[in-house]
């Protein structure tokens, strides 16, 4: 659903808190900057994520150490600000309180695009609902990076970010993935690969994919196969690193009764009345969206 985005908010004149020295020469109006960083190589900071990065009032960032290595190797002098998984909640509010006051923030993470499986999601929502002005600076994303040297179709993919550590909880992920007639990408850690490989075949069974591993560094890797075949390489050779995913989607509808059908709408049931559901699945899945409106009320009253 597209909606209007709401009135942005007049901003009163841009005020320095007493803390915070004014950026020499920053041109950049008030607002909350989402800034790419690399993923691995330098030169893929952008020239304009310098010039924010350099003259924002204040950086908010995961790791100071990591952050301040990038400063240093960027010419930026501006304050850092700590904006972690742990400390959210409570940084959060006098975060907001900066953007009220007129300053210039920049969100990054430890490498690639704020957000994409990392903090700054409820920030950003409850900037945007006070009317801050929010401005992106795209850049590095492991995601795409992975997608587009895959090999595997581009056009629609689903992005599942990070499968869960506990067994039982990836395999009905990888359920619920199962029917979706899009490429799949998973964020995984490098110990945890083989095993999610070994989970996938046996989920998804004989599937194209792909583990790209230390992307734009001097360890880059690409490794494709099907599902089982790289689960082999890693019992063979195992991938150290940073690592993605890349799977084929389902490429014929399942049918009906099939477990996975039902997993996808159970999960989209718990967000959705059945008609968006049915209507969801049916996107993903390519089944008629009818057949799994009368599925979808089954399974509610079951
Ligand atoms: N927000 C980041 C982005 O846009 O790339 C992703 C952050 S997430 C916490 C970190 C995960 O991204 C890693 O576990 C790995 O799966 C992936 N990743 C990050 N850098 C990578 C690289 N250079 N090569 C391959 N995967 C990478």
């Amino acid at each position: 659903m597209v909606t209007a985005p709401p009135p942005q908010r007049e901003h009163s004149k841009p005020s320095q808190p007493d803390d915070v020295p004014a950026a020499k020469g920053s041109a950049l109006s008030p607002g909350l900057y989402l800034v790419a960083t690399p993923i691995g190589n330098l030169e893929d900071l952008s020239p304009r994520a310098v010039r924010v990065l350099q003259g924002v009032d204040r950086i908010l960032c995961e790791d100071s150490r990591v952050t301040g290595r990038l400063l240093q190797a960027c010419g930026s002098d501006r304050p850092l600000w700590r904006y972690h998984e742990h400390n959210a909640e409570r940084a959060r509010p006098e975060v907001l309180a900066a953007l009220d006051r007129g300053e210039r923030l920049a969100l990054v993470s430890d490498a690639g695009t704020p957000l994409i499986s990392d903090p700054g999601f409820k920030l950003v929502r409850e900037a945007r609902d006070r009317g801050h002005a929010i401005i992106p600076i795209p850049g590095p994303s492991a995601l795409l990076a992975a997608l587009v040297v895959s090999g595997l179709p581009t056009d629609r993919f689903f992005f599942q970010g990070f499968l869960p550590a506990k067994a039982a909880a990836r395999d009905k992920v990888l359920r619920e993935l199962a029917p979706l007639r899009a490429t799949l990408v998973l964020f995984e850690s490098a110990k945890r690969a083989e095993a999610t490989l070994l989970a996938a075949a046996a989920v998804l069974g004989a599937r194209p994919a792909c583990l790209a591993r230390e992307l734009t560094k001097t360890f880059e890797e690409v490794r494709t196969g099907e599902l089982a075949e790289l689960a082999r390489s890693c019992a063979m050779d195992p991938p150290r690193g940073e690592v993605v995913l890349v799977i084929g989607g389902a490429t014929t509808a399942a049918t009906l009764d099939d477990a996975a059908i039902d997993a996808a709408l159970e999960e989209a049931l718990q967000r959705l009345p059945p008609s968006e559901a049915a209507r969801e699945v049916a996107a993903l899945t390519g089944h008629k969206r009818q057949d799994l409106y009368k599925r979808a009320l089954a399974l509610q009253s079951s």
